[in-house]
């Protein structure tokens, strides 16, 4: 009997495990340029890390986590986010006293979600994100809403809309929570019953409410920039000015608070709409935060995350034949023609691999045009062919699967003919060579 992949999960191979790896491949190498290092934390975490920093109010906390006993009675989450854990990191490490602040960590992982699956939306995903420690200037938040803008334009977005917002400090949120009950106060009870439980908890929560006739009210609620206290307000007009001056466009969007409790000034998502119209929803989406590090027993430190959804991002940049370059590549398909040669094939594959080839080889005895229909699966460039005559010539077979062009060639020159061969595809592709100038003697068109 089959057993059935466990709902809201999916596994990964081929074109997407390939795409995967390319986007936290571009990822990587821009938290890179930007200075972030490495941090990989464990996927499980004690409960209690997430009721404090992601929040009693969200319904992450409320619906969502992967919580369970363990054989020693703790309670332990499937980690919803990986900020939660970065920050424990922090602390129980140290690091805000031992390293220069900020504290700049990138991470990719997955995390697990009891959510209703739908596209884009999975109960155990993968993102990809950076955390910024223990600097307080809104250049920091800046650098990060930077580095998410940089990382879709390198993966190749033409255009992906930011959408901002601030929660201000933690004065302006209680002025602003006190102006939503009075608001909610007259319509509470003909509203959903998560809203009346997030108008006890936390009625911000209430502007995110899907359900359209509580969406409807949230619209006309008072709006948290005119909640702002000064100082929130002068440090959100510098962050816009600063956008409007490197040209990224933005759209501020009053309603936008995030799932996380942990919030506080500047909020952002970016969202993407495939040219057929597809959307995922956020395809990345971050913050600042002022206490989630003292939340989790560390100095009163403020930061700066952004995360992406990798399967949000594959999915979007697949529509929009955005993963051109991630199709599998073979440098050489090996072809034994008939059962004396499959160990000849082997063991040429093995010396091919040794000087870097891309390699596959057929090991069993298949017919022309089956090994053939594989070097196509594989999209390999060259087929070497050995059959009885060429192990008793001590030769081999090269055909050019793009030209169909073949010779016969004695196996003492292969290397040095594939070498020369696989040169001059470098060069046609990058259109020049390393050499210096003054001693190369490649042609180079001007
Ligand atoms: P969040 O941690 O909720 O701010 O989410 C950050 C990013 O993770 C989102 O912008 C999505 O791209 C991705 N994401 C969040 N939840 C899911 C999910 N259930 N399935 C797939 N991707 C998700």
């Amino acid at each position: 009997m089959e057993i059935n992949i466990v709902k809201g999960t999916h596994d990964v191979f081929d074109d997407e495990a390939r795409g995967f790896d390319y986007i936290e491949m571009v990822l990587k190498a821009v938290a890179d340029l930007y200075s972030f290092n490495q941090i990989r934390t464990p996927i499980i975490e004690h409960t209690e890390l997430f009721t404090r920093s992601v929040g009693e109010s969200s319904d992450i906390v409320r619906k969502e986590m992967y919580t369970f006993l363990d054989k020693g009675d703790r309670s332990i989450t499937l980690r919803p986010e990986l900020t939660a854990g970065v920050m424990r990191s922090i602390v129980l490490n140290k690091l805000y006293a031992t390293k220069d602040l900020p504290i700049k960590n990138y991470y990719v992982g997955p995390c697990f979600r009891y959510e209703r699956p739908q596209a884009g939306r999975y109960r155990q995903f993968n993102q990809f994100g950076v955390e910024s420690v223990g600097v307080t200037s809104p250049f920091q938040d800046l650098e990060v809403i930077m580095l998410g803008y940089d990382a879709l334009r390198y993966l190749g977005f033409k255009k992906v809309n930011l959408v901002i917002n601030s929660l201000g400090d933690k004065e302006s949120r209680e002025n602003y929570r006190e102006a939503l009950k009075n608001y909610f106060a007259a319509h509470i009870d003909e509203m959903c019953s998560d809203c009346k439980e997030r108008f006890n908890i936390n009625p911000l929560r209430i502007l995110d409410c899907k359900v359209p006739s509580d969406h409807e009210l949230a619209l006309n609620a008072p709006k948290m920039r005119d909640y702002l206290t000064p100082s929130a307000k002068a440090r959100f007009e510098l962050i816009t000015k600063t956008l409007d001056d490197y040209g990224i466009p933005y759209e501020i969007d009053d309603s936008l608070v995030r799932g996380l409790d942990y919030y506080s000034h500047i909020i952002f998502e970016f969202h993407y709409q495939t040219e057929s119209g597809v959307d995922v929803g956020a395809i990345g989406a971050g913050g600042h935060y002022d206490s989630l590090l003292s939340e989790v027993g560390g100095p009163e430190l403020s930061g700066v995350g952004i995360a992406f959804g990798i399967e949000r991002l594959y999915a979007v940049m697949k529509e929009d034949n955005l993963l051109k370059d991630t199709e599998v590549k073979t440098d050489i398909y090996v072809m034994p023609i008939g059962e004396k040669a499959i160990e000849h094939a082997f063991s040429l594959a093995q010396v091919l691999r040794a000087n870097a080839y891309r390699v596959e080889v057929c090991l069993e005895n298949k017919s022309f045009k089956q090994l053939f229909k594989r070097a196509e699966h594989v999209n390999a460039q060259l087929a070497l062919i050995i059959g009885d005559n060429e192990i008793a010539n001590n030769e081999v077979v090269i055909k050019d699967l793009h030209t169909q062009k073949q010779v016969n060639l004695p196996l003492d020159n292969l290397l040095s003919t594939l070498d020369m061969m696989f040169n001059t595809e470098e060069e046609k592709h990058h259109g020049h060579c390393d050499h210096e100038h003054h001693e190369c003697s490649c042609h180079h068109e001007e």
